[in-house]
């Protein structure tokens, strides 16, 4: 699997990454993300459908 999503330690942003990979930068606050160590919510091949999940979760955490 290339892509992965998951939510930010720091500040809880959810956002794609690309597996391949071991670490990442948060958009939002900056801090370096290790990928070893944290959870991967959803893994694809397929950019589109990581951009669907993502849409998806925050679709949700407006609503909640
Ligand atoms: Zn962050």
């Amino acid at each position: 699997m290339k892509f992965g999503v998951i939510v930010c330690p720091n500040c809880k942003k959810v956002k794609a990454v690309d597996l391949t990979y071991q670490t990442t930068r948060c958009i939002r606050c900056n801090r370096v993300i290790n990928l070893k160590k944290v959870k991967i919510l959803y893994k694809s091949n397929s950019q589109e459908q990581i951009r669907q999940v993502i849409g998806k979760i925050n679709a949700e955490l407006m609503r909640s």
